[in-house]
């Protein structure tokens, strides 16, 4: 105990040292973002960081995946850090000298500062590795926004490129920022923390016909509109009001002019979910409804489903006993416990694979707005790096012995 008690006492005072370089290096890869599976340099900057720290560096996983090694001097467990690293395409809104060079592409995701803070932990740990335990690998991953554009996940990806093997992962911890919650303050869900989420994709197929004569045809586009009632009630009267599902179709197409009957619409949407069997129970449901209309109605219906994310969970051991470390460095003011939210993110592949923890790091300056993630205007208090820094480096240190 007193052994742990002076590394986090190091840590402490190393994560004050260290907040100007962890500022430094997101306001480099702040100015400089590249979208999912184009992170080349960003891989680069990282990779030469890590290996400048003397850690064993694996580059090109997954695609622009990089893999820093850090050996304690003293047995322990192998626990992994997942830093993502993609930007989005958007111009950004905010005025700064750190402000994106890349025309319409902009870390509005804060994967900026998700890097930066996994950078400055790798600095900070291997400063003290010989007092450290196990084995810590820092995992740089590409293309977390990608998906489900024909894009693969890069969490995925490197999840089957075997970076939670040899020796097991017995600990992947992850976080991401959060607009809406203050600088200083870090927030953690016992258990599930996002939503599952499948891509839909319905066809109706009907026949065409001239618009006078719509007997002579079958109306792909006003069975669309019963169709979607019959979604929608699927949700109201299938699914226990306690469970959490969010069904929302983002995108309809079909028909070719006014006057002729459309023969097929195809809409889009996503399924969220909290709880496995709640998808299979709106699932089932769904395709039985279809099956009926397309009887009455005398179209096709064609469900395709495509599975996009796992549903995010923590490892409800290993997130109490990661709450107790964050309460101790941070103070219990800071850490609060929270809800599952209906987002998804491809840290669930990292958490189907070894326990999981992934908690969410406040970013809004007090009194401020706090504009959201995925904005042109997201801009989060750089002050969080310092506190991401000591709350990552000091999970990683206690998780890592042997005994935690
Ligand atoms: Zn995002
Ligand atoms: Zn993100």
């Amino acid at each position: 105990m007193a052994h742990l008690e002076a590394l986090l006492a190091e840590i402490d005072r190393q994560a004050t040292v260290l907040a100007g370089e962890v500022v430094r290096l997101r306001r480099d890869f702040h100015r400089h973002p590249e979208l999912s599976h184009e992170e080349e340099r960003t891989a680069r900057v990282a990779a030469d960081y890590l290996a400048g720290l003397g850690l064993t560096v694996t580059t090109g996983i997954a695609g622009h995946g990089v893999m820093g090694v850090l050996k304690g001097g003293r047995p322990g467990r192998a626990v992994a850090y997942r830093a993502d690293m993609d930007a989005l395409p958007l111009e950004e809104g905010v005025e700064s000298a750190w402000r994106s060079r890349a025309p319409g592409v902009m870390h509005a995701c804060g994967h900026d500062l998700h890097l930066s803070i996994a950078l400055g932990a790798a600095r900070l740990l291997s400063g003290m590795r010989e007092r450290l335990a196990g084995e810590i690998r820092f995992l740089c991953q590409p293309a977390e926004e990608g998906p489900p554009r024909g894009n693969a996940s890069g969490a995925r990806g490197m999840v089957a490129a075997g970076v939670l093997n040899g020796p097991p992962a017995a600990a992947v911890i992850g976080l991401h920022v959060a607009p809406q919650l203050d600088v200083g303050q870090v927030r953690y869900c016992p258990e599930v923390v996002m939503a599952g989420s499948d891509h839909l994709v319905l066809t109706i197929q009907g026949k065409a016909a001239h618009g006078a004569t719509p007997h002579r045809g079958v109306d792909a586009i006003a069975a669309s509109a019963q169709v979607l009632a019959q979604v929608q009630a699927v949700l109201l009267h299938e699914v226990d009001a306690r469970h959490p599902v969010v069904l929302t179709f983002g995108k309809i197409e079909g028909g070719a002019r006014f006057n002729i009957l459309a023969d097929r619409v195809v809409l889009e949407g996503s399924l969220r979910f909290l709880d496995e069997r709640v998808r299979q129970k709106v699932l089932r449901s769904l395709k039985r409804r279809l099956a009926g209309l397309s009887q009455a109605l005398e179209v096709e219906l064609d469900l395709a489903t495509t599975d996009i994310y796992p549903i995010l969970k923590n490892d409800p051991a290993l997130a109490e006993r990661a709450a107790a470390v964050l309460t101790r460095v941070l103070g219990a003011r800071h850490v609060q416990a929270h809800q599952p939210a209906m987002g998804s993110e491809d840290f669930s592949y990292f958490a189907a694979k070894a326990p999981a923890f992934y908690f969410f790091l406040g970013v809004r300056t007090p009194g401020a707005k706090g504009e959201p993630l995925h904005s042109p205007l997201f801009n989060p208090d750089e002050a969080a790096l310092p506190v991401g820094l000591k709350a990552s480096a000091s999970l990683l240190a206690v998780l890592a012995e042997e005994n935690s």
